[in-house]
């Protein structure tokens, strides 16, 4: 009898008018993830199933379905008919070889000629015969063999559950542009947004000769390790030389951070607008550092006039960033010591209270600005992740 992996979706986002909409785009995501692999996806309502895969890439398929957001959970479950006889012989293979244990019948065709509860009975007797060694205990058992009738032709039959992502389908809540840097913080804001249903396309900048290839090349394998949440994702990596030395040359220094990090955005938000993004999103954390104050962060925010930018880990601590940047496979390529553009021409002070007006000030003082922001616009390399 071979296994099939059944996936639950949560049904709480997926109620109401929307529930096809949801259901499309999840479908969709789950068919592009297991790509490449040798299965069928069977779409019933409200339970998918994955079908007809080797054994061998059981392992590989439950990985890969547990990153797809949507997903709540899964099992590796037996497939049987709704025959009495048929549902014991998947039962065999799946309750424990020794302990105690329950069976739990989930009916959902009630033309059946049994009822939930003379199902479990006849199953968990059958199962005591079978194996002396098990012992049935209906309250506290070591574990249970769950039931899912789902017609005459399809039961399931299963013992474990494994969480899955959760969250929303990518896609889902339109798209996102997302500030990637190489540290740790940006790309586990990019996977919560991304858990949220956006879509993402990363934003880079990249001051080359002053950060390295190998900067960028870290980027790009960060984007890498987010594609297997995010599908795929395109990474654009803006050249921001220029309107850095044009900062460093005329700016008063303890401005520079600030002036940077409001090019950023002015940058950010025309990007958004030519890539069809409704929102920019970046890992800024209140307090972390210089730029990270509130009045550091609203002189900065002040020049994105059309969208909302989204911060998702303005109240976590560093050490719960971390701790995601772990879980999610990021940390270990965010803590590689290459340089970013940030702390290329770092000044000894930064302002930690900027206002609008003194940054006001300081741009107007760089010849040509206007110019140099769009010339970076314009000049963006595409990578998209993962190369194909
Ligand atoms: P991170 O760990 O994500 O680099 P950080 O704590 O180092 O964050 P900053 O360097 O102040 O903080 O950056 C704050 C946010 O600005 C980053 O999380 C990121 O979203 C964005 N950012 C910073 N540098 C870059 C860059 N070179 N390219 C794209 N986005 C950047
Ligand atoms: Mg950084």
């Amino acid at each position: 009898m071979d296994n099939v992996v059944i996936l639950r979706y949560s049904e709480i986002h997926l109620k109401g008018k929307n529930r096809a909409f949801f259901e499309n785009i999840l479908k969709k995501n789950i068919i592009a993830k297991l790509n490449g692999i040798d299965c069928r996806a069977e779409f019933s309502y409200g339970r998918y199933v994955i079908c007809d895969y080797k054994q061998a890439d059981e392992n590989r398929i439950v990985t890969k379905l547990r990153q797809v957001f949507g997903l709540f959970s899964l099992s590796i479950a037996k497939r049987a008919t709704a025959e009495p006889a048929s549902i014991f012989e998947a039962a065999k293979d799946v309750a424990p070889k020794s302990g105690t244990f329950r069976v739990t019948v989930n009916r959902a065709d009630k033309t059946l000629p049994y009822t939930s509860v003379s199902l479990s009975a006849e199953i968990g007797g059958r199962l005591l015969e079978y194996n002396n060694k098990l012992e049935v205990d209906l309250h506290n058992p070591d574990s249970v063999v769950y039931i899912d009738v789902r017609d005459n032709r399809t039961s399931y039959v299963y013992s474990e559950s494994v969480p899955c992502a959760g969250g929303m389908p990518v896609g889902s809540a339109g798209r996102g542009l997302t500030l990637l840097s190489g540290g740790i913080d940006s790309p586990v804001s990019t996977y919560m947004m991304a858990k949220r249903g956006l879509k993402l396309t990363a934003l880079h900048f990249w001051s080359y000769p002053y950060t390295s290839m190998e900067a960028r090349g870290k980027v790009l394998e960060l984007a890498k390790i987010l594609s297997d949440y995010t599908g795929e994702i395109k990474v654009l990596v803006v050249p921001f030389t220029k309107v850095q030395e044009a900062i460093h040359k005329y700016a008063e220094s303890n401005y520079m951070i600030t002036l940077v990090r409001r090019a950023m955005m002015r940058i950010a938000e025309r990007v958004a607008e030519r890539y069809r993004c409704g929102c920019i999103i970046n890992g800024e954390d209140l307090g972390q550092v210089a730029s990270q104050t509130l009045e550091s962060i609203n002189v900065t925010n002040s020049v994105v006039k059309s969208i909302p930018v989204f911060r998702p880990l303005i109240g976590f601590d560093k050490i719960d960033i971390i701790e995601t940047a772990q879980k999610i496979g990021t940390f270990d390529v965010s803590v590689k010591p290459y340089e970013d553009c940030c702390t290329v021409f770092l000044p000894d002070s930064p302002v930690t209270k900027p206002t609008i007006r003194r940054a006001e000030k300081n741009e107007s003082a760089i010849p040509d600005y206007e110019e140099l922001i769009s010339e970076a616009v314009d000049n963006i390399e595409v990578f998209v992740l993962p190369e194909r």
